[in-house]
């Protein structure tokens, strides 16, 4: 079987940006002894990236309330809702701010929306941190919600499939069409679908690596999705002449090449 590392892969703008922030809060800290540091949610859906940061002293909760008066809370690169930052206000919390800009674009849409006296759907997984952000900006609404014929706005979660929807970032897109750019290619070469894999590394929460594997699947390859490399012996690949190896756009480099090395043996 041959192995393929598809690009692009892993971590995408917005996360290298969170993550720089993260650290660069947590070195304040530590130089100046300054306040202690709360990341409000997972800094993203991925195990590894949030235990390193924990084990440095980043502490992660799940509401606003549970930071305290005075300490520096770091918000994901998921962004927040506009309540979130006023709790975090009346309480003096100083709010290090790591929405991706694509996520801090789709808030702005729907208030600018809102200021037009448009209400603005919202197409997403309503549970999912990014999506509740918006619903908490004025006018924002489930598509559920919406009376017919009624004129709105709409926002994407930025991780949904690029073919289906406007919208999704860049990096979702570009790592989507990278997939079936790699089973279009092979099956154009081999004409056989049946022995193309594609092999997904992310965590079981992360919503665009889901997406990935989803992708591959659709474009007829097999397709499996693993968050560590001591998954790869519990895979059956009999049958698959080349495979695809990618990551989410949650998924640190190195655990790719832990999957890479496990491949190998
Ligand atoms: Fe930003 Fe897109 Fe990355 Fe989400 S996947 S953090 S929207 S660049």
């Amino acid at each position: 079987m041959r192995v393929e590392v598809i690009h692009p892969h892993g971590f995408c703008a917005g996360v290298e940006r969170a993550l720089r922030m993260a650290r660069a809060a947590l070195a304040e800290r530590n130089v100046y002894a300054a306040a202690e540091i709360y990341c409000l949610h997972e800094i993203v859906h991925n195990e590894t990236v949030v235990q390193g940061l924990a084990e440095q002293g980043m502490h992660f909760v799940e509401s606003v309330e549970e930071v305290p008066e005075g300490a520096v809370m770091l918000i994901s690169a998921h962004g927040v809702s506009p309540a979130v930052r006023v709790a975090a206000d009346s309480r003096h919390i100083r709010v290090v701010d790591a929405t991706c800009p694509f996520v801090a674009a789709a808030h702005a849409k729907i208030r600018e929306n809102f200021s037009k006296g448009l209400r603005t759907v919202v197409v997403g997984a309503p549970d999912h941190a990014e999506v509740r952000g918006y619903l908490g900006e004025p006018g924002a609404c489930l598509p559920e919600d919406v009376a017919p014929g009624e004129p709105t706005g709409k926002v994407v979660q930025t991780t949904l499939e690029a073919s289906a929807y406007e919208g999704v970032c860049t990096a979702t897109r570009d790592r989507q069409q990278a997939v079936l750019s790699f089973v279009e290619k092979q099956r154009r070469a081999s004409g056989r679908l049946a022995a193309i894999g594609v092999l997904v590394v992310g965590s079981m929460k992360s919503a665009n690596t889901g997406r990935l594997a989803e992708i591959a699947k659709q474009a007829g390859a097999l397709s499996w999705r693993i968050g560590s490399p001591d998954e790869v012996n519990a895979i059956d690949f009999s049958g698959i002449d080349v495979l695809g190896v990618t990551s989410g756009a949650s998924t640190p480099e190195e655990t790719l090449h832990a999957v890479l090395s496990a491949l190998k043996e």
